[in-house]
């Protein structure tokens, strides 16, 4: 059993972070150290600890979470302008928190995909 981490704390708000976003399947809040103007986290309820974990009986999920991100995307006005949707993968890819999360980063020009 993977092992919880704060973002199950917002899910449930056990953790009073304010919420953007919530359904059956998928939770949207800012982060907390925004990266851009705009830095949403799209975030599935159940636990997945990373990409590498995700099975076939989460499909709904992780399309739930594209749709989710695009009418954030909207609600936040940078549909049009654009945006990027990243999720990281354990150490190579930078991710810290492991329960996976779908960053929608935008508001302003990102520059070139990876700088390494
Ligand atoms: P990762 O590096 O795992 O892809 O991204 C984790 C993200 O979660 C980071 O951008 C970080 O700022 C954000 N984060 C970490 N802890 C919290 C928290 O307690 N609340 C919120 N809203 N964001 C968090």
């Amino acid at each position: 059993m993977a092992e919880e981490t704060i973002f199950s704390k917002i899910i449930s708000q056990e953790i009073d972070t304010p919420l953007l976003y919530q359904d059956e399947l998928v939770t949207a809040f800012r982060d907390i150290f925004p990266k851009a103007n705009s830095h949403i986290l799209i975030v599935p309820n159940k636990l997945i600890p990373t990409a590498n974990d995700i099975e076939q009986d989460d499909e709904l999920t992780i399309g739930r979470m594209f749709t989710v991100a695009k009418k954030l995307a909207k609600q936040e006005g940078i549909a049009e302008d654009g945006y990027r949707l990243i999720m990281n993968c354990n150490q190579h890819g930078g991710q810290e928190v492991y329960h996976i999360h779908l960053h929608l980063v935008g508001g302003q020009p990102l520059g070139k995909m990876l700088s390494i």
